[in-house]
């Protein structure tokens, strides 16, 4: 088996609105994979049905091999799930609520690792009601991690967290990958995207619009960069495809320094936003 997830012509519709509408990709083995796009997508949709959370209308999905919807517990054990929503968790602690799900598990983590694995630990006595939004969202991809799923689904894991927060879930995710882990995220952070994911796929209106890697995505390799420069006392910019060539005959023409030079190419954002324009 070469993929872990494999998604052929899925569509889900709810009453008249079309949320996924024809969507193909698959997620190989030990891949990340970020699903980009604007609110209302489809993304959410697509994750809940890869995760057997939802039945399709038509198309297929396989996960792990299986047909999630009808999967059986065996399965579910290999997976891990984070969605938007929260766990019921009432008034246990964070240790209390970590040991708890661990039973779910046949072999669990340790419930310390992972609580330390989320940056929680000066909360694990602290009841769950009383966590900050980010650290509610910390806990919940805890208990995602518990079982060391080989496939996990994130949806939006990172919304309402801090910087330094973020940073950490990165450094997670990384080490989840370094264990072989495959993950297929959402997430509407562009740069989470280009620091995690193998390959992004870009959802707009129910459709995947392409999916390639994220320096590939869009065109980006080969659109223009815009080169800057101050040539007596005045600012330039010049948007080539060979921005080493310009620098070059700049560098010919002007003497020492090139005051202001700078290049930029495409960032993912744009071409992310150019993407979604092109549909809207
Ligand atoms: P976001 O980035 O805002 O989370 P998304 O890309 O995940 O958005 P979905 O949540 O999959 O998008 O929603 C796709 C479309 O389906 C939206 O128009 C949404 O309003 C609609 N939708 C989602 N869930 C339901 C539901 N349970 N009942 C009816 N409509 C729904």
């Amino acid at each position: 088996m070469a993929f872990a997830v494999e998604v052929h012509e899925l569509r889900k519709a709810y009453g008249s609105r079309r949320a996924v509408d024809g969507v193909d990709f698959t997620v190989e083995l030990g891949e990340i994979v970020a699903l980009l796009g604007p609110n209302g997508a489809g993304k959410t949709t697509t994750v809940e049905m890869c995760a057997g959370f939802r039945r399709p209308d038509s198309g297929s999905v396989r996960v792990l091999g299986t047909e999630p919807f009808r999967a059986p517990a065996t399965w579910k054990a290999r997976i891990g799930v984070v969605t938007q929503q929260t766990t019921d968790l009432k008034e246990l602690t964070v240790a209390q609520a970590v040991w708890a799900i661990s039973g779910c598990y046949g072999t669990p983590r340790p419930a310390a690792e992972v609580i330390e694995a989320v940056g929680l630990t000066e909360q694990s006595d602290q009841r769950c009601e009383l966590l900050s939004g980010g650290q509610r969202r910390r806990l919940e991809v805890a208990l995602g991690i518990l079982g060391s799923p080989e496939l996990l689904f994130l949806d939006e894991p990172t919304t309402g967290f801090d910087p330094e927060a973020r940073r950490m879930f990165w450094s997670l995710i990384e080490q989840l990958r370094a264990d072989g882990t495959t993950i297929l995220l959402t997430t509407h952070y562009l740069d989470e995207a280009e620091h995690l994911a193998d390959r992004v796929g870009v959802i707009a209106a129910g459709r995947m619009l392409e999916i390639n890697t994220p320096e590939l995505i869009g065109g980006r390799a080969g659109a223009l960069s815009a080169v800057s420069w101050v040539e007596d006392g005045h600012p330039h910019t010049e948007h080539t495809a060979t921005p080493t060539e310009l620098v070059r005959r700049l560098a010919a023409r002007i003497d020492g320094e090139i005051v202001g030079l700078s290049i930029a190419r495409p960032t993912l954002e744009d071409v992310y936003v150019r993407m979604i324009n092109e549909v809207e």
